[in-house]
């Protein structure tokens, strides 16, 4: 079924759209497709002419500096920005909810279980308990049903949000740093749900400074720099294309500047 809606309010995507050194995205079975999206803030560009496609049943990776607009790009996908110069598009089916999202640092209203917490969720989209149970089992937090969203580290809120963001099985997840605050356990873990979600057929946009689990997990990586696509494509081939070893070599040729200084958009230059 194709239900193209707008997303933001520019010209539909072309070929030449893409400005980065690998071919523009395609469109066919895309359930989002982004063209010549742009962001400013108090006159300071973060995002400049980004184009791309997500697809569904794949993990798309979005990797990049801080500060280089990963956040709000994917803010931006999942409808949350208003300040978007650009067409963004959902060509996904029609669904209760079309896109999941996990925010970089997830918020529960204090003075409910974990459970309940999940449970309200799931009523808006006409589920129940067991719907909320599973989705809870489904993250590892099964064991922690009955505690107090309040009083959850934040490695366990971030689980709460991932879990929260597959209710109504929405044809689209976008998780921002889903494996941020986890030990390698339930990072791995995260990436295998990504992985599982991808293999049931939904589009799963994340970003992640997981290397090796982006190298491991991601279909399609995207990286960022400096609010511009520098380089895309499947792991193996951005390796292969850019004669790295690793995709750890592919970041460090496709972003500038010392990694050990965060760039400031509009203080560094
Ligand atoms: P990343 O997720 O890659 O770390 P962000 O998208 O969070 O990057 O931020 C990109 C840049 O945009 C940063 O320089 C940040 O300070 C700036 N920025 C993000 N949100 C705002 C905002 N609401 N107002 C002004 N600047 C912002």
């Amino acid at each position: 079924m194709s239900d193209s809606q707008p997303h933001g309010d520019a010209t539909p995507p072309t070929d030449t759209d893409c400005t980065v050194q690998s071919p523009p995205p395609k469109t066919d079975g895309a359930l989002l497709v982004a063209s010549s999206v742009e962001v400013a803030y108090n006159e300071v560009e973060i995002l400049q002419d980004v184009s791309l496609s997500i697809e569904a049943g794949a993990v798309t990776a979005l990797i990049g500096p801080n500060g280089s607009g990963k956040t709000t790009l994917l803010r931006s996908l999942a409808g949350l920005n208003r300040q978007v110069v650009g067409n963004i598009t959902y060509h996904g089916p029609e669904s209760h909810r079309r896109i999941g999202y996990l925010p970089q640092q997830p918020a529960f209203r204090p003075g409910f279980t974990v459970l309940e917490t999940l449970q309200f969720y799931c009523s808006l989209v006409g589920s129940g308990t067991e719907d909320a149970t599973e989705r809870l089992d489904h993250v590892g937090l099964g064991d922690a049903a009955d505690r107090a969203v309040e009083a959850l580290s934040g490695g366990m809120t971030r689980l709460v949000g991932i879990a929260q963001a597959t209710i109504g099985d929405p044809p689209l997840i976008i998780l921002d740093e889903p494996a941020s605050g986890l030990d390698p356990g339930m990072s791995g873990h995260v990436f295998d749900v990504a992985a599982e979600l991808a293999a049931g057929g939904t589009g799963v946009l994340l970003s992640s400074h997981d290397l090796e689990l982006v190298e491991r997990t991601a279909d399609h990586i995207i990286v960022l720099d400096d609010g511009t696509v520098q380089a895309r494509g499947p792991p193996a081939a951005l390796v292969d294309r850019a004669d790295a070893d690793s995709l750890r070599d592919v970041y460090e040729v496709s972003t500038v500047g010392d990694e050990r200084r965060v760039r400031v958009r509009g203080e560094t230059s």
